[in-house]
């Protein structure tokens, strides 16, 4: 069950004079030529033929079309999470926590277990990189034994392509993608350049061969991985989906924004003029506008006028036509493939997806991938299933560790003056002080504590049943014992269920409620 795209929710038709009109045409253009770009069966085709035809360009006994079946093992099960921000091993813990406990028997017992490993796996102690995070953001840091513990808990594959791929820098990232490698984890969605980082990485098993292909549409400024252009070598970083984002707003706000912008013109006009002879006060801005505009650009945000208040994204069709044919080329050389975006964007109203996600989910299955997981939003969001493939549009956090040590001077400089308003001196704040302040005011809520194990169970090449494994991750627990997965209280997890429940209605989604698990099983 699925409803139709919704790439342009919320806008009205000629919103976009101009130029952003040829951007949304290819970014529709983009969504057409998504359609598996399969050649007709070869077989259908030779059949047809007619004396004189050319020979087929296949050989029909190897068409083309089946190299794109899922050809997985029955009873094959799939366990996703989302943003993994592990500092530390957390497997010392699993004699003394039951609800740790259940949940790696979950991720060991799936035949292959995903996430999203936010951050890079560094020895400080000998590191030669230097810190490059965000300046309003923690660069996050975990020690290299993180990777040996995912490995042990049961993860199998993990997403690399997130803002936080490159805290520490390409060393941190080429450091952090060597323990992986030494743990014998399969990571995808960074690299020394973009063909590498867009690359699918494959994950052999004994019910069949697993491909990855991880995107992020919210990274960080320069982290994203480039290709060569003549003489200029490539750059090592991330597999981007660039996105715009327009600010929609009603006509109403529109109006008021207009006349911002009217009032900021003065500045220019009482500039002295350029040329000789005109009056001061005369310039380029001119009078106001008679009617209020459909778009405008002010404070460096573009605002569109729409039904209601909201955010749109236009993707960038380069982006999304290679990491479309990398999907296609990976699932032609894996028996079941997994498509997954990095995305901080969201749309309109609670839990609602960026409305580019999707369309680029829909054409990510249509390309050849039998789930498409999202994550980035620090919150539970909707499932959807298309043509019997899950679609996950935010797995939240799994792992969220408050434990950042180092943090570089960044962090704690941005934020003197608050620390100074908690402890006087901001020279007295700990990392875990500073840590403490903005969590206060940025992460204050239950919902980043709360997720679902997600395990998805195919049968004859198709999508079978969902589970839905609801799990708490200690909010308000000592720094030492939250941010780590364990198996929700009933009460917990009722409410984690039907919040899913009622996020996933609007997609068509059937989530039934049994013996505290979540169950999705698609129709035919
Ligand atoms: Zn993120």
């Amino acid at each position: 069950m699925s409803r139709r795209p919704a790439l342009f929710r919320g806008i009205r038709p000629g919103a976009f004079p101009g130029v952003p009109i040829a951007v949304l045409a290819l970014a529709l253009a983009g969504s057409a030529a998504a359609a598996p770009a399969v050649p007709a069966a070869p077989a259908a085709a030779a059949a047809a033929a007619a004396p004189g035809d050319p020979p087929p360009l296949f050989d029909p006994r190897r068409p083309p079309g089946r190299e794109l079946v899922t050809d997985i093992a029955d009873g094959f099960t799939l366990a996703a999470v989302g943003d993994c921000i592990i500092s530390r091993p957390v497997s010392p813990m699993l004699a003394g926590d039951r609800g740790l406990a259940g949940v790696v028997r979950i991720l060991r017992d799936a035949s292959v277990t995903f996430g999203n490993f936010e951050g890079s796996a560094i020895d400080i102690r000998e590191f030669r990189g230097y810190p490059h995070g965000a300046v309003d953001d923690w660069a996050l840091i975990s020690t290299p034994d993180v990777a040996a513990d995912l490995k042990s808990l049961g993860f199998d594959l993990l997403s690399r392509a997130n803002n936080h791929a490159l805290d520490w820098g390409i060393e941190g990232m080429r450091e952090t993608g060597r323990h992986l490698d030494e743990a014998g984890l399969v990571h995808a969605g960074s690299g020394e350049n973009r063909a590498l980082a867009r690359a699918p990485r494959y994950l052999e098993t004994e019910r069949g061969r697993i491909g990855l292909v991880s995107m992020a549409s919210s990274y960080t400024p320069m982290s994203d991985a480039l290709p060569p252009a003549g003489q200029a070598p490539g750059r090592p970083g991330v597999n981007a989906v660039r996105t715009t984002r327009l600010t929609v707003v009603t006509e109403e706000m529109m109006r008021h924004l207009a006349a911002i912008r009217e009032g900021f013109g003065s500045l220019r006009r009482d500039c002295p003029p350029a040329g000789a002879g005109r009056a001061a006060g005369e310039g380029p801005a001119g009078p106001p506008a008679a009617s209020t505009p459909r778009d405008l650009e002010l404070f460096e945000t573009r605002f569109v006028v729409g039904d209601r208040p909201g955010y749109s994204y236009l993707v960038d069709p380069l982006d999304r036509e290679e990491n479309l044919k990398s999907i296609r080329q990976g699932k032609q050389h894996s028996d079941l493939l997994i498509a997954t975006i990095h995305a901080h964007e969201e749309g309109g109203g609670c839990a609602e997806p960026g409305d580019f996600l999707p369309d680029l989910a829909r054409a990510a299955i249509d390309a050849g991938a039998d789930a498409f997981i999202a994550h980035g939003v620090h919150a539970l969001g909707p499932i959807e299933i298309y043509k019997r493939r899950p679609i996950f549009y935010g797995l939240a956090n799994f792992f969220w560790s408050d434990m950042q040590e180092p943090m570089p001077a960044g962090l704690h400089e941005r934020n003197r003056e608050l620390l100074a308003r908690a402890f006087g001196d901001p020279a007295r704040a700990t990392d875990a002080d500073l840590t403490a302040l903005l969590n206060a005011s940025g992460f204050d809520d239950a919902l980043v504590f709360q997720t679902v194990i997600a395990v998805s169970r195919f049968e004859k090449g198709e999508l079978a049943e969902v589970r839905l494994h609801p799990v708490d991750l200690g909010y308000g627990m000592r720094l030492t014992r939250s941010g780590v997965p364990r198996l929700a209280s009933p009460a917990t997890g009722r409410a984690i269920l039907e919040r899913l429940q009622l996020l996933s209605r609007p997609y068509g989604t059937d989530l039934v409620i049994e013996r505290g698990i979540g169950l999705i099983r698609p129709s035919r």
